[in-house]
C-alpha cells in the first residue's frame, strides 16, 4: 500500500486533528503482552502446558508494519496497531 508521508491525523496530545509526519519503525510497542507473559511462566516447564503447549504455525504471507505518527504541532509521536501489507511505500 502506499502512504503519504504527511496527512492530517488525530493527535492524542493535542487532542485534535494535526498534519503528522510519518515514520517507519521496526518494533511497535502498542500490544500489550505482559499478562500473557506472566501467565505463561505461571504454568511451569514440565507437562501439558494448555494453549502453550502449541507449536508456533509458518510465516504468514505479509508481515505487519508499524509506523510513527509525528506530530508537526507538539512535535510528539504517537503509535498506532500495526497493520498489514505487502508492499509499503511512502508517498509525497
Ligand atoms: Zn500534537
Amino acid at each position: 500500500m502506499k502512504m503519504p508521508v504527511k496527512f492530517r491525523t488525530y493527535c492524542p496530545f493535542c487532542r485534535t486533528h494535526q498534519i503528522h509526519e510519518v515514520e517507519k519503525v521496526k518494533k511497535g510497542k502498542t500490544r500489550g503482552l505482559n499478562w500473557i507473559d506472566r501467565q505463561k511462566a505461571r504454568r511451569g516447564a514440565v507437562g501439558n502446558r494448555g494453549k502453550f503447549s502449541k507449536v508456533p504455525g509458518g510465516d504468514k504471507p505479509t508481515k505487519k508494519i508499524n509506523v510513527r505518527y509525528r506530530c508537526t504541532v507538539c512535535k510528539k509521536a504517537h503509535l498506532r496497531a500495526g497493520f498489514r501489507a505487502g508492499k509499503f511505500e511512502l508517498t509525497e
